[in-house]
């Protein structure tokens, strides 16, 4: 019989003193495990010097250490922005960003191989998901650019291809342990989720008492256009999801940021600016707006800079707080979901 091994990397502190406890080992090896696997942030056992050798042994027999193997990195020569292509142990690639700003390194991290909420818009769609990511290969990605950087990363946004609220068990699990002083110790208030709007999941999230960002996927002021570019939005309309938005920041307290990419001709009208705002009329909010990047395989192209700064402030004269999104590493930028697609073309 072959039993799978455990991973030792996307368990809590507790389920790792579970764990140690079986092994018949006593309970402070647990805690020297954490510290190896997410504060000195080692891929091997053999590493773990104050663990008896044998231990180590019997630990390489039942347990792994999950983690990600980089393919492929590019720089950008402007702003010193770093894409990555990881692969999974099953040899899925994925895809992850490092961003550098004037207070502090933050990774765009994946949270699924592919994703299967069908954005018209999107790369990282359109071959569907190949599968979710464990809280370890998430936390992994931090740790390899961390390494890779040899600077601090001080923040995540769960920007990356997949959406977080399709994983929600193993993100809730990377945010814990991300955020635990006994690892990276990394502050919620430097993690940001963004989801495509699954309600039922929003609700639940709001009883995580995270401290974390929510961001919102909108494009559209109404479910007519909503529905044309995401198919998400069918069984979640704007009139429920923006409820969900307000129990949520009702519940948490939290400012939700709304993200719309502007997309020439399909919701960058005038209209389309003043529908938006009166339908976030009084709600704790901010818009992030981003001129969508072009997509190879998909036929939609981009507003232009006039046009983004028109819709902005549109959107302000109903006053609600809206930002243009800086696009960085732009000599580097296939569009997001592009770079792991022409890898897999390849
Ligand atoms: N699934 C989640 C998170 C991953 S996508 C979500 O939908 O929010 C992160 C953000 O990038 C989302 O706002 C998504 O709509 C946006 N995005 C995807 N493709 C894009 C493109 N071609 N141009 C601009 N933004 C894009």
């Amino acid at each position: 019989m072959i039993v799978a091994k455990t991973d030792l990397k996307s368990m809590s502190l507790a389920e790792l003193q579970l764990f140690v406890g079986e092994m018949g080992e006593a309970k402070f090896r647990a805690k020297q495990i954490f510290n190896w696997l997410h504060q000195k942030q080692i891929s091997s056992f053999q590493e773990m010097t104050n663990l008896s050798e044998k231990f180590r042994a019997r630990l390489e027999e039942t347990a792994k250490i999950s983690g990600v193997q980089m393919v492929e990195k590019l720089v950008s020569k402007e702003d010193g922005t770093r894409k990555y292509l990881f692969a999974l142990e099953n040899g899925s690639i994925i895809e992850s960003v490092l961003m550098q700003y004037d207070y502090g390194n933050t990774v765009c991290v994946s949270t699924q191989a592919g994703c299967r909420m069908g954005c018209r818009f999107c790369a990282s769609t359109i071959d569907g998901v190949e599968r979710s990511l464990t809280a370890g290969e998430m936390l992994s990605q931090v740790y390899a650019i961390q390494k890779d950087l040899g600077a601090r990363i001080s923040g995540v946004v769960l920007m990356g291809s997949g959406e977080p609220l399709d994983n929600y068990e193993n993100v809730m699990r990377f945010i814990r342990l991300l955020n635990s002083p006994e690892g990276q110790n990394m502050g919620q208030r430097h993690m940001t989720l963004s989801t495509c709007g699954l309600i039922e999941k929003m609700y639940d999230l709001a009883e995580e008492n995270l401290q974390i960002t929510l961001a919102v996927s909108l494009h559209a002021p109404n479910d007519e256009i909503r529905q044309q570019i995401m198919p998400v939005a069918k069984a979640n309309p704007m009139d429920r999801l923006l409820r969900a938005c307000m129990d949520y920041t009702d519940k948490t307290k939290r400012r939700i940021t709304f993200e719309y990419a502007l997309i020439h001709g399909v919701n960058d009208s005038d209209a389309c600016a003043r529908e938006l705002g009166r339908q976030l009329q009084g709600m704790l909010c901010h818009v992030n707006l981003i001129p969508m990047n072009p997509v190879k395989e998909r036929n939609f192209t981009k507003s232009n800079t006039a046009r983004v700064q028109r819709f902005a402030e549109l959107v302000q004269q109903s006053n609600i707080e809206t930002t243009i999104r800086r696009r960085l590493g732009s000599d580097i930028d296939a569009a997001c979901g592009q770079l792991r697609r022409r890898y897999m073309e390849k």
